[in-house]
């Protein structure tokens, strides 16, 4: 992870720390979901940290989602959502996608591609910076789609606002996006969730599943579901396809929101994968 004649460099971005009820991410007997006014009632409570992935290719920079908006707070005041997810505010802590991007002495418009692994407001929600005429930005078919039918300002974690004119170019099902990395179709936490997979030449197979899936604990095996899915049967589904994905690569996985597992990750820009 340090010199390397590798022709990829993979950077994990810090994108915000959110904290929220983990019932919202893992289905446990008994609990019911509580905003933060109530934190200190359930034993629920905890991190759930957001990354965002860029990889440096001979094809050019390839960004993978955004992370948490600066001002979450008040932009997440429509949807109710900034007091069940607040973003801790620790200013010797983990900055946002701007700062990451600073740290690597770079700006949006370096970003060839922009991938957005679904549309909720803890992913697309600093799409907007690459609205550049350069960076291409891109979606699932599906997502595309299915946000098209929300009527009104938002509609459950999707905030209208953060993706509304933007040109998103759609993915259609599992495809290439350069050499060595892809996407994987990974429906059901929404319509076009898709997850995201990365063949290193020195380090080996990544896979990032975004919300596909959540924790450790979601991915078991047993596969455990959440308190926000669009369809927990697709989801199912998603699960075990990365599983035979994971099983044939031995590909290392990286999940959407889990606090103990990003304890062992190197977050640039401290280090970077080859
Ligand atoms: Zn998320």
């Amino acid at each position: 992870m340090t010199a390397t004649d590798s022709p990829m460099k993979l950077h994990v971005l810090s994108t915000g720390v959110m904290e929220c009820d983990h019932t919202w991410l893992l289905l446990q007997a008994g609990n019911t979901i509580t905003d933060r006014q109530h934190k200190d009632k359930p034993a629920a409570w905890g991190e759930a940290p957001t990354h965002a992935v860029l990889i440096e290719t001979p094809e050019g920079r390839i960004l993978w989602d955004t992370g948490v908006p600066r001002d979450w707070e008040k932009r997440w005041e429509p949807t109710g959502f900034q007091d069940f997810f607040p973003v801790q505010e620790d200013p010797a802590g983990p900055g946002y996608l701007d700062t990451a991007l600073a740290d690597l002495e770079l700006t949006p418009e370096d970003i060839d591609i922009l991938v957005l692994s679904h549309l909720h407001f803890d992913h697309a929600a600093n799409a907007k910076m690459f609205e550049n005429g350069k960076t291409r930005i891109l979606a699932q078919a599906d997502e595309i789609e299915g946000v098209k039918s929300i009527e009104g300002e938002f509609a459950g974690a999707h905030l209208v606002s953060d993706f509304s004119g933007l040109p998103l170019e759609p993915v259609h099902g599992d495809a290439e996006i350069v050499p060595g990395v892809s996407v994987i179709s990974t429906p059901g936490h929404t319509w076009g969730t898709m997850s995201l997979r990365v063949d290193l030449p020195e380090d080996g197979t990544k896979i990032f599943t975004s919300d596909a899936v959540y924790l450790g604990a979601s991915w078991g095996p047993p596969a455990i579901g959440a308190g926000i899915v669009w369809d927990s049967v697709g989801w199912l589904e998603s699960v075990e396809k990365l599983r035979k994905i994971q099983e044939q690569t031995g590909a290392e996985m990286i999940f959407g929101h889990d606090a103990e597992q990003r304890k062992g990750l190197t977050l640039a820009p401290d280090g970077f994968y080859s």
